[in-house]
């Protein structure tokens, strides 16, 4: 048999100490709930997938997607603080120079630290051509100014990248590595976000924010964000699988107590066909996400994956895998609740705080509108006629 990973060990008696037992308030939006993240680290598994080469446990996509769902079974939002550094962290690890990624990415993994992404703008919303953030070069300094609507981590991180659009040539994107302490990285407020509140984000400012010339990433800005978000997306629909079999044991628990027709609801034929229903979906949900994960893991033990992904951009199984876990998900949360009753639509009950977590996954990182629009874009228009 094979052995299981040592971390998804570790994080299953995380989840059942930390984040099962009630010790820790994980829906409040005046606290973060930074001593889970700091038990976390003491598992030794934070930021799991940073490279052995930089000090980190090396841990690829699939056995991530596997991670996150435990993670996420405890809570969603903790999941999702401890695991977005990805998005950022692939980027560097692809697109920046030997001694960028030696000194952030080694300190990243030694301090258990966190790391953000600044792409979204009010105005802009999902067209990121339309960014209206910019970097301009002074000699050896970049200086970088503009709003950023959401990001996570933002306040706590080691360093962030921020997608901005050239000064000097409107067409040219870039992606640009920003310390968390350096001066004119603002953060104007925490979002009051109705679901997954053990994590943080935040609205940012850019004021004048200089750093080395150095710390610019390699290649078009907007295609380096596509390679990164073709991690998170896969980890974003595991968080959904996650959620979903919270939600199946859930009900499963309630349905032990609860009585029709004179016996157990466990036992009614309606609730046997809607469990049986619930639970192919989460099977396929995660099917999906091992697929897309396998994917993006065969591309990155290429010597070409950065040339690669930037030719490639966005990965169709990434896209769909999050799309279609998303979608599933909240079917299974609207379903369940209702299972509920009344009660379900209190905060008596947990099923509440779940639905609304659930939401997040067909929400960020590209609505389902314009992944669809996307994946007709890049994957259905032949490829002759595609612009
Ligand atoms: C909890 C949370 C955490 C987040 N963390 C981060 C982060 O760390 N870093 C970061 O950069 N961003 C982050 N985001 C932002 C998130 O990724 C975006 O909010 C999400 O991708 C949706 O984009 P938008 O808000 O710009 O809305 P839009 O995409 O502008 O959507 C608004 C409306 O316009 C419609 N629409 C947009 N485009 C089209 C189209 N082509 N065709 C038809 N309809 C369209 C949509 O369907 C929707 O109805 C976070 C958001 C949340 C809520």
């Amino acid at each position: 048999m094979p052995q299981e990973d040592d971390c998804l060990r570790a994080v299953k008696d995380f989840v059942r100490t930390e984040l099962l037992s009630g010790k820790h308030d994980l829906d409040s939006l005046t606290t973060l709930p930074m001593p889970v993240y700091e038990a976390f680290a003491e598992t030794g598994c934070a930021n799991w997938w940073l490279p052995k080469e930089y000090g980190g446990a090396g841990k690829g996509l699939e056995v991530s997607v596997d991670i996150v769902a435990e993670l996420a079974y405890g809570d969603a939002g903790v999941a999702f603080a401890l695991f977005i550094s990805l998005l950022s962290t692939t980027a560097l690890a692809l697109y920046g120079s030997d001694d960028l990624k030696t000194g952030y990415l080694t300190a990243l993994a030694a301090g258990n630290g966190f790391a953000a992404t600044l792409a979204s703008e009010h105005e802009a919303g999902s067209e990121l051509s339309r960014t209206a953030t910019t970097v301009r070069r002074e000699g050896d300094t970049l200086i970088l100014d503009g709003h950023k609507a959401f990001s996570t981590n933002t306040a706590f991180a080691h360093f962030v990248i921020v997608i901005a659009r050239s000064a000097d040539n409107e067409k040219d994107y870039h992606a640009v590595l920003v310390p968390g302490d350096t001066p004119g990285l603002l953060v104007d407020k925490r979002w009051n976000v109705i679901g997954l509140r053990a994590s943080g984000t935040y609205q940012v400012t850019l004021d004048n924010c200089r750093v080395p010339a150095a710390n610019l990433l390699e290649g078009h800005g907007l295609r380096i964000l596509e390679a990164g978000l073709n991690t998170s997306r896969v980890l974003i629909a595991a968080t959904a699988v996650g959620l979903a079999r919270r939600i199946r044991d859930l009900c499963m628990d309630y349905a032990k107590t609860k009585t029709v027709k004179g016996a157990p609801l466990a036992r009614n034929d309606v609730f046997a066909a809607k469990l049986g229903q619930i639970d192919m979906q989460i099977a396929v949900m995660h099917d999906q996400c091992r697929t897309a994960a396998r994917e993006q893991d065969e591309i990155a033990a290429r010597p070409d994956a950065p040339a690669h992904l930037l030719r490639q951009g966005a990965l169709k199984s990434a896209v769909v895998a999050k799309m279609f876990c998303g979608q599933a998900g909240w079917r299974i949360a609207c379903e369940a609740s209702e299972m509920f009753g009344g009660y379900g639509y209190t905060d008596e009950s947990p099923i509440g705080k779940l639905v609304r977590d659930m939401r997040f996954a067909s929400l960020i990182e590209g609505g389902d509108d314009v992944l669809r629009q996307l994946l007709y874009t890049r994957f259905v228009i032949p490829p002759a006629k595609r612009s």
